[in-house]
């Protein structure tokens, strides 16, 4: 990929992942130049997130991507919510938001499907480059530009650049460099994610189900893989005093599994993988010319599938003010409008949502946990009610929410 690695006019990415790599798209189609620095030695297979929201499908369309998701994504017309004892709750269907949004679907795809395919639209752009192995370990500003120090196969290097945006993940050195609080809080129990080609479509899943008990709470989704069916994976909070061993541990994925879908014979398996989740939001996400978005920014727990699709809303709403004040057309000020819009989305809706839909999940009361199923029953069954659930779960809501805010 060709370069202007020397050139200080640029705009440095920290973060080669889904948000890093779709801002750099999105300056650089508009002749923003850029330079993505990525730790790791190439792009790394996440198997972690896997759903598209319409508001996401939406905010890509203009720089191309949204199609070449369709061909390669699965669509989900509705999702269902379930208790492991009495089986379907309640089915939400995604076309009552047919006059809402182009997209009335959630789209399944892996998230390591993504980024090659944004890494392959930024190649032939000469004024991107994307160099991998470059651990950035710190972040300097002064009035008109930024430095960022970063560990290379050359040893240590630095790069200059106007602005910076972190989108370096949950851990993020360029938060931390900049100063910016990230308060929250972690759950004790860690997630597993557990994939296993046996369709659940046959034994009456819709492709995105969420499934309640007390304890033993579970998501599950179906996923494209390499060819139909596709891959069924399981999402669930693991024991909390278990070791990451034991929580993996053949047996016992096979007893979780078996729990929430009894069948004939083992359950085959292809990936188990299992992660710390948290709650947290930055303080801020700008301090000057160093700005951050996606996980960098904020956190939450997966059931809902919000954490990727805000990051991406947020790439695109940053980088819309980002070429304008490259073109001269915005002031810096365009930057603190980001922040209003996507942190308040994000601790209105997604903080919310995603604790709100852990809560009904894993409800150990019995009579609220009864109570909070029979609400959602009733609002299944009432187009009005089910309507202002898709329109909060699809992100519709916290979008528009963003959007209206000066
Ligand atoms: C179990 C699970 C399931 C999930 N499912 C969903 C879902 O269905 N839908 C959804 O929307 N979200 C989901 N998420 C969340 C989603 O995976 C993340 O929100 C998303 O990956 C964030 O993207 P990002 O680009 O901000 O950060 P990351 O994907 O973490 O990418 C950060 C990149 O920065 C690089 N990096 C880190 N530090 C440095 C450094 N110092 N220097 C240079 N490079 C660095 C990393 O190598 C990485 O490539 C899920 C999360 C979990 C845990």
């Amino acid at each position: 990929m060709a370069a202007s690695a020397t050139s200080k006019n640029r705009v440095i990415i920290v973060g080669g992942g889904p948000v890093g790599l779709v801002s750099a798209l999105s300056l650089a189609l508009r002749d923003v130049p850029v330079l993505v620095l990525e730790g790791y030695h190439e792009l790394f297979k996440d198997l972690r997130a896997g759903s598209f929201h319409p508001p996401t499908l939406e905010v890509l369309e203009p720089i191309g991507v949204t199609t070449k998701l369709l061909d390669l994504g699965i669509v989900v017309p509705r999702w269902q919510l379930r208790d492991r004892k009495e089986g379907v709750v309640g089915t939400f269907e995604l076309s009552l938001l047919k006059d809402e949004t182009r997209y009335p679907y959630r789209l399944h795809l892996e998230q390591h499907k993504l980024t090659p395919l944004v890494y392959d639209m930024l190649k032939p752009i000469p004024h991107a480059e994307v160099r991998f192995s470059c651990r950035v370990t710190s972040v300097t500003q002064s009035d008109d530009g930024v430095v960022v120090t970063a560990d290379t196969p050359n040893g240590t290097e630095t790069f200059e650049g106007k602005w910076a945006i972190g989108a370096d993940g949950g851990g993020s050195v360029v938060r931390k460099s900049a100063g910016i609080d990230f308060g929250g809080f972690t759950y004790p129990e860690r997630f597993a994610l557990v994939s296993t080609p046996y369709d659940l479509g046959q034994r009456g899943f819709t492709d995105t189900a969420y499934i309640s008990h007390p304890v033993e709470w579970c998501a599950v989704f179906r996923l494209p893989d390499v060819k139909p069916p596709g891959l069924w994976r399981f999402l669930y909070g693991c024991r909390p005093n278990e070791s990451e061993e034991e929580s993996l541990s053949d047996d016992n994925v096979e007893e979780r599994l078996q729990a929430v879908v009894p069948k004939q014979g083992r359950y085959e398996t292809r990936h188990k993988t299992i992660y710390r989740v948290h709650q947290r939001v930055a303080e801020t996400f700008r301090a000057g010319r160093i700005v951050i978005a996606g996980d960098a920014a904020h956190l939450n727990n997966p059931i809902g599938g919000f954490g990727l699709n805000s990051g991406l809303q947020d790439a695109m709403n940053l980088t819309d003010k980002m070429v304008g004040i490259w073109r001269g057309e915005l002031d810096a000020s365009a930057l603190d409008r980001y922040v209003r819009q996507r942190r308040t989305a994000n601790i209105e809706y997604v903080q919310e949502a995603s604790m709100r839909n852990k809560r009904t999940l894993e409800e150990a009361d019995d009579n609220v946990r009864k109570q909070r199923l029979d609400e959602m029953r009733k609002a299944s069954q009432i187009p009005a009610l089910a309507k202002e659930i898709v329109m909060k779960s699809s992100m519709i809501a916290s979008m528009r929410r963003a959007n209206a805010i000066a």
